[in-house]
C-alpha cells in the first residue's frame, strides 16, 4: 500500500539508488542504509517500519545478525534476504530465523521484487488483523464470562433472596430489590393479585429526576392489567407510556390463582440480554410466589377446619396458649366466649345432616362478619364454637356474647323447603390470675352448661 515504509540494506550503492528508485516509484516511503550499523540507527528513528530487504553478506554486523536484531526490536516487521547462489544454506537459515522470503541477486528482476514485496506487505497486514481478530475474539470471550458470572451471581443470590420466604411483601420486595440492582431501569413495578390475605399488592421502584406523569402513567399500566386480570396492560396505555419511555418490559406471574405483573421501563431498548435476565429473575419469583401459594394451602389445611372455613381445635389450643402468655405479659384482659347450638340434633334428624351441615356453615360465616380481626374464632367440635377476645375484659365479652345470641336468634338460613332459624347459648369466661388453657376453657364450658340448663337461648358468665 502507498506509503508503507521500506528500509533498503546494501552494501552496494548501485543496487540501493536502483532499487529505491524503483519502489518509490510505486508509491513506498523508502530509507537505505549501506551497512547494519545505519540500518539500526534507522530502525530506532523511525516509528513504524513494515518491511526491510537485507543484503545477506554485510560488512561488520551480517545480514543474519541484522535480521534478528531487526525481529527482535519489532517482530512484524517483514524481512525479504538478498543473497547469492553461493549463500544458499545461510539464507535458508534466516527463512528459519523470521524472514518472509529471499531473492538472488544474480536473477533479480524488478516485476519479482515488486510481486515479493507487495505479498510480503499483505502478509504482514494480514497477520496484524488477525492478531487484532484474535484480541476482540478474546476480549469478547472475557466480556462474555464475566458478564456470564456477574449474571450467575445475581442468580445466586435470587435463589439465597427468594428460598423460604415468609410472606407476599417479602418476595415482591426481593424481587425488585434484585432486578432494581441488576439492570439500569427509570421505573419498576410489580403487582399481585388472588384471593388471598393482605393481596392485592403493589410496589414500585423509580430513579431519581423520573417525572410525576411518567410515573402515574406506568403505575396505572401495571394496575389497570391487573385489575382487569388480563396480564398484559391495555395496549392504548403502554403505547402512550412507550412514547414517553421507549425501553419497556411487561412480564406476567402467576402461581396458582396468584396473579402478578411485573412492569419496567427506560429511555433506552432493553437489549435481549437484559430482557431474558429479568425473565430469569421472574421465573425464579414465580417459583417462590408457588412455593408460598403452596405453604399457605398446606398451613390452612391444617389449621383449618374444612367444613366452615373456620380455625380447628388444634389451631384453637396454640393461640390459647399463645395469648395466655401474652396477656399475662402484658397484664391485660383476654376473654373466651364457648357457644353451643341448642337442640341441633332436633335440626339435624329434621333436616338431615347435609342440611344441618349447612347451618353450621352459615353461621360460621356470620360470626366472621361480627368479630374483631384480632378475635380467633374455631370450631371446637360438632356445633359447639370457641371465640378467643385478646384485650377484651369479661363485661365487653359478655355484651359481645349477647349481641351474638341476639343476632343469631334473628339469623335465617335459607334452604330449599324455605327458611331456618335456631339459637345458641353462650358460655362467658375471662382469663383469671394462675389460670391455665385448659382452666379458662373449663370455666367458660361450666357457664355454657349453665345456660343450656337455665333455659337454652341465653348467656351466662362464669363464676
Ligand atoms: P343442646 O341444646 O343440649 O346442645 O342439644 P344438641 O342437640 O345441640 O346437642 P347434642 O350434643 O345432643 O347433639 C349435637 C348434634 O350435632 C349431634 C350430631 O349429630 C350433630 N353434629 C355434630 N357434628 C356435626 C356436623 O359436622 N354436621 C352435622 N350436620 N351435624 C353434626
Ligand atoms: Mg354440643
Ligand atoms: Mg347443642
Amino acid at each position: 500500500m502507498p506509503g508503507e515504509k521500506i528500509l533498503l540494506v546494501d552494501d552496494d550503492p548501485q543496487i540501493l539508488t536502483t532499487l529505491q528508485e524503483f519502489l518509490e516509484g510505486q508509491g513506498y516511503a523508502v530509507a537505505t542504509a549501506a551497512d547494519s550499523r545505519q540500518a539500526l540507527d534507522i530502525l530506532n528513528r523511525e516509528d513504524e517500519l513494515h518491511l526491510a530487504l537485507v543484503d545477506l553478506r554485510l560488512p561488520e554486523i551480517s545480514g543474519l545478525d541484522l535480521l534478528s536484531q531487526i525481529k527482535s526490536k519489532d517482530p512484524d516487521i517483514e524481512v525479504i534476504m538478498f543473497t547469492g547462489y553461493a549463500d544458499i544454506d545461510t539464507v535458508l537459515q534466516a527463512m528459519h530465523q523470521g524472514a518472509y522470503d529471499y531473492l538472488i541477486k544474480q536473477d533479480l528482476r524488478l516485476p519479482d521484487l515488486q510481486a515479493i514485496v507487495a505479498r510480503s506487505l499483505e502478509h504482514r497486514r494480514l497477520a496484524l488483523r488477525n492478531r487484532e481478530l484474535l484480541g476482540e475474539i478474546k476480549e469478547a470471550r472475557d466480556e462474555l464470562a464475566r458478564r456470564r458470572a456477574a449474571e450467575l451471581a445475581q442468580i445466586r443470590r435470587i435463589g439465597v433472596a427468594l428460598a423460604c420466604p415468609l410472606s407476599w411483601e417479602q418476595i415482591v420486595e426481593g424481587l425488585l430489590n434484585l432486578i432494581w440492582e441488576s439492570i439500569p431501569l427509570c421505573l419498576l413495578g410489580l403487582g399481585l393479585h388472588g384471593q388471598r390475605e393482605n393481596l392485592p399488592l403493589e410496589a414500585y421502584r423509580q430513579r431519581p429526576g423520573v417525572s410525576a406523569e411518567n410515573l402515574r402513567t406506568f403505575k396505572s399500566c401495571l394496575h389497570d392489567g391487573l385489575e382487569r386480570g388480563s396480564i398484559f396492560p391495555d395496549p392504548g396505555q403502554t403505547a402512550q407510556l412507550q412514547a414517553l419511555l421507549p425501553g419497556m418490559l411487561w412480564t406476567k406471574v402467576k402461581a396458582g390463582e396468584v396473579l402478578g405483573l411485573l412492569g419496567a421501563a427506560r429511555e433506552t431498548p432493553f437489549s435481549p440480554e437484559e430482557a431474558e435476565l429479568c425473565r430469569i429473575f421472574t421465573l425464579q419469583g414465580e417459583s417462590a410466589l408457588r412455593n408460598l401459594v403452596l405453604y399457605d394451602q398446606l398451613r390452612n389445611q391444617a389449621i383449618r377446619d374444612p367444613l366452615t372455613g373456620l380455625f380447628n381445635y388444634r389451631y384453637f389450643w396454640d393461640v390459647l396458649h399463645h395469648e395466655i402468655r401474652m396477656s399475662q405479659r402484658y397484664d391485660t384482659p383476654l376473654s373466651l366466649l364457648f357457644m353451643d347450638i341448642d337442640d341441633f340434633k332436633i335440626i339435624n334428624d329434621t333436616l338431615g345432616h347435609p342440611l344441618g351441615d349447612l347451618v353450621l356453615k352459615n353461621l360460621a360465616a356470620y360470626l366472621e362478619t361480627v368479630v374483631r380481626q384480632a378475635d380467633v374464632i374455631c370450631r371446637y367440635g360438632g356445633e359447639e364454637f370457641v371465640m378467643l377476645l385478646p384485650q377484651t375484659p369479661t363485661d365487653q365479652a359478655l355484651a359481645l356474647a349477647e349481641r351474638l345470641r341476639h343476632g343469631i336468634s334473628w339469623l335465617a338460613v335459607a334452604l330449599p323447603g324455605g327458611e331456618i332459624r335456631f339459637t345458641v347459648s353462650i358460655g362467658v369466661a375471662g382469663l383469671k390470675p394462675g389460670m391455665n388453657g385448659e382452666g379458662l376453657v373449663k370455666a367458660s364450658d361450666n357457664a355454657l352448661y349453665q345456660a343450656k340448663q337455665t333455659g337454652k337461648n341465653r348467656v351466662c358468665q362464669a363464676d
